[in-house]
């Protein structure tokens, strides 16, 4: 609460100064996977209650709960961003000053490059992961973005008449946040998986097992019909990706299913990314 209040003192001046207190962050390569000018999208609402406010490369969301917003991932750091997400908050009619909670799946830079500067305009409490934090630092040093909590694996997270469930899956980082929440669909309650690193990222056996271990425990999770994807192409192959998707959201009739809601895609994209990591297994 403290922090919480602390923080809506300086949004007021900070707003009116967003574009000149974005803060110096270590030198960022400039690549075509972060450059806005070719990866900005429209953003757009996914579930009564989830909104799509990323880019084309990497996802960031926005849950709508009855007592204000969690954002989820931070983007990139680089120019631009920080009035790119914003306005894609707006543009879907949220306010960034309603969001109460940012949660980093992963301390790579697509993900926590964005939360300094965020910290600047919103009075929002930030979490993530002990390792994830760590590597934040590691990169970052003294322009780490500042960790308000700890996400513990099976920590639980509720902000109104929402409850998000925390699980730390680790292997593409050591620290990956994985959410499991329920979603909307014209009121129609689905449980929702979203998995922030779905690819292992390392060479040591003992890893790579807990991995597969790990995807076959998420696997047996029962109830879980839709999946959300941190990577627009992150899902079962030839299923489509995320843009694909929400075209086919955007021309759905009354009485036609979501295409997010897909229980048997969810299962087999765990079966191909377990089937992919135990590839890298085999000459170990
Ligand atoms: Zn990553």
């Amino acid at each position: 609460m403290v922090t919480r209040s602390i923080g809506a003192l300086v949004v007021g001046i900070a707003i009116s100064m967003a574009i000149d207190v974005v803060v110096a962050q270590p030198a960022l390569r400039h690549s075509p996977r972060n450059d806005l000018s070719l990866m900005a999208r429209e953003p757009f609402q996914v579930f009564d209650n989830l909104y799509f406010v990323g880019i084309g490369e990497v996802a960031s969301y926005v849950i709508e709960t009855s007592e204000g917003l969690i954002l989820i991932d931070t983007m990139w750091d680089n120019d631009g961003y920080l009035d790119y997400h914003l306005g894609n908050i707006r543009k879907l009619g949220l306010d960034p000053a309603d969001i109460e909670y940012v949660l980093i799946l992963q301390g790579h830079r697509d993900h926590f490059g964005g939360a300094r500067n965020l910290q600047g305009v919103i009075g929002a409490q930030f979490g993530t992961a002990a390792e994830d934090q760590k590597m934040m630092i590691e990169q970052f040093g003294e322009y780490a973005p500042r960790i308000d909590f700890i996400i513990e694996h099976g920590d639980t997270l509720t902000l109104g008449d929402t409850t998000v469930h925390l699980e730390v899956t680790p292997g593409h980082t050591p620290g990956t946040t994985s959410l499991r929440f329920p979603v909307y669909d014209n009121g129609t309650e689905y449980q929702a998986y979203f998995h922030g690193g779905p690819g292992v990222r390392s060479d040591d056996p003992a890893v790579i097992r807990r991995f597969i271990a790990d995807l076959e425990r998420i696997k047996r999770i029962p109830g879980i019909d839709v999946q959300i994807a941190g990577h627009f192409d992150s899902w079962l192959s030839g299923t489509g990706d995320l843009f694909d998707r929400a075209e086919q959201l955007a021309r759905r009739r009354p009485g036609e299913p979501h295409p997010w809601v897909r229980p048997a895609e969810f299962q087999g994209f765990l079966d191909e990314r377990i089937a992919i990591t135990r590839e890298g297994l085999s000459d170990k």
